[in-house]
């Protein structure tokens, strides 16, 4: 034992609990027979569930009953976890007491359900650079988009100019690049949307799993209106999203879906919509969804942040320091002066096409990493990356063995060829 003040491994003891992670120790078969501690390294995608999240799906499961609707004590047990989820999530991210709190699939449906509570006569701004989920929901209504520039600056200064020619109601920019990892400003974009009276809404899917986000913070101008994030990328199973945000709008705005629950009256030819969260959430909820999105939610937030940022950012180091010294592989990013990104990486292999890059990583390695257009084509194509890069994603539960893994796998294609 070192006599040294700091321990050169303390920030892993805190991270401990962290890096229980289902499928931690999930066996990949090679070619030739061998197998090999699967690497993981499509955490954008879709995280594994965080072991706690695992327990209390298991916890729960027992209490599976339909919820608002019965008076039997599986009822309100459910009942409770679906309605005390929402308040788990608003602490999550710092919502403001009277934000609404609505349940929904994913991410995509969170914002095809805000882009019908628009209000009519609003036009909607994007940028090129979005996922197609925070793209398409806005084009079926009036919208403008901003190509961006080389640098945040003056990316920052066109949607400046955009939104000074008056119309938009609503900004919607994603929060991380699911492309590249860069982090967006979201503090500066939400005082200039407001700056313009218009919203703000962040496509939280990729900061969520990685960032502390703070709804209200930054005074009234730097405010987050809205944010749509999925419980699959937050280390808990599919099927479960969040939009959060102010009522108004959505209490005003088409109800997500048409069926029971979200009613307040219905005769045989009209109907009273309810108001709240019920509004957009008819037929039966995804109960079970909801309590393990929270799970996972409280779980993030109670990890020592500066552990989890130290152990994101040396995965990010290591993979870029051991990418940078391979002969013909470029890494990919959007703007010149961003400071910040998550654990998400994005390369091309000079002469090698990245679908079979990821194949033989897949096959002789045992590296699971993401190849293709990641759902932003506009973004691919203004990139000169027409037909794909390849996109290595990392979270809490990996691990320096898994870019190293990686880094030796493009080094060997490299230098021997696929
Ligand atoms: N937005 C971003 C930035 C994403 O990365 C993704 C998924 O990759 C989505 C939205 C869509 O998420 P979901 O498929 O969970 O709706």
């Amino acid at each position: 034992v070192g006599t040294s003040a700091a321990p050169p491994h303390r920030y892993a003891d805190a991270l401990e609990p962290l890096l229980a992670v289902v499928g931690a120790d999930l066996r990949a078969p090679l070619v030739g027979g061998d197998e090999v501690r699967y690497a993981n390294l499509d955490y954008a995608a879709s995280a594994p569930s965080l072991a706690a999240v695992a327990d209390h799906l298991t916890d729960v499961l027992p209490f599976y009953a339909s919820v608002h609707r019965g008076a039997g004590y599986a009822s309100q047990i459910s009942t409770s976890l679906y309605e005390n989820a929402r308040g788990t999530v608003r602490r999550f991210v710092r919502a403001r007491p009277d934000d609404a709190v609505v349940f929904t699939r994913n991410t995509t449906d969170s914002l095809n359900l805000l882009a019908g509570c628009v209000p009519a006569g609003s036009e909607v701004l994007y940028l090129d650079i979005e996922h197609h989920a925070n793209l398409l929901p806005w084009q079926a209504r009036p919208h403008r988009s901003v190509v961006a520039a080389p640098s945040l600056a003056e990316t920052l200064e066109r949607v400046r100019i955009s939104l000074s020619d008056g119309g938009v109601g609503l900004l919607a920019v994603t929060g991380a690049s699911n492309v590249t990892g860069e982090v967006l400003p979201i503090a500066e974009l939400a005082a200039i949307a407001h700056e313009h009276g218009a919203r703000i809404v962040v496509d939280a899917a990729q900061l969520a799993p990685h960032r502390r986000i703070d709804m209200a913070a930054a005074g009234t101008s730097g405010e987050i209106d809205y944010l749509a994030f999925s419980g699959h990328k937050l280390y808990a199973p599919f099927g479960s999203g969040v939009l959060v945000g102010r009522a108004d709008w959505l209490d005003a705005g088409t109800p997500h879906l048409a069926g029971g629950g979200a009613v307040r009256e219905v005769r045989l030819d009209a109907v009273t919509w309810a108001d709240g969260p019920a509004r957009h959430e008819a037929g039966s909820p995804n109960v079970l969804g909801a309590a393990t999105l929270a799970r996972a939610a409280e779980v993030l937030g109670s990890l020592d942040e500066a552990a989890w940022q130290r152990h994101e950012q040396q995965l990010r180091a290591a993979l870029l320091e051991g990418l940078a010294e391979i002969d013909g592989v470029t890494v990919h990013r959007l703007f010149d002066d961003s400071k910040e990104a998550i654990g998400v990486v994005n390369f091309s292999v000079a002469g090698h096409d990245a679908g079979l890059v990821a194949a033989c990583l897949s096959a002789e390695h045992g590296v699971g990493l993401r190849d293709g257009r990641f759902c932003a084509h506009p973004l691919l194509k203004r990139l000169g990356l027409p037909s794909g890069s390849l996109r290595a994603s990392f979270g809490v539960g990996s691990r320096l063995e898994d870019v190293e893994r990686l880094v030796a796998g493009v080094r060997g294609l490299v230098e021997d060829g696929l």
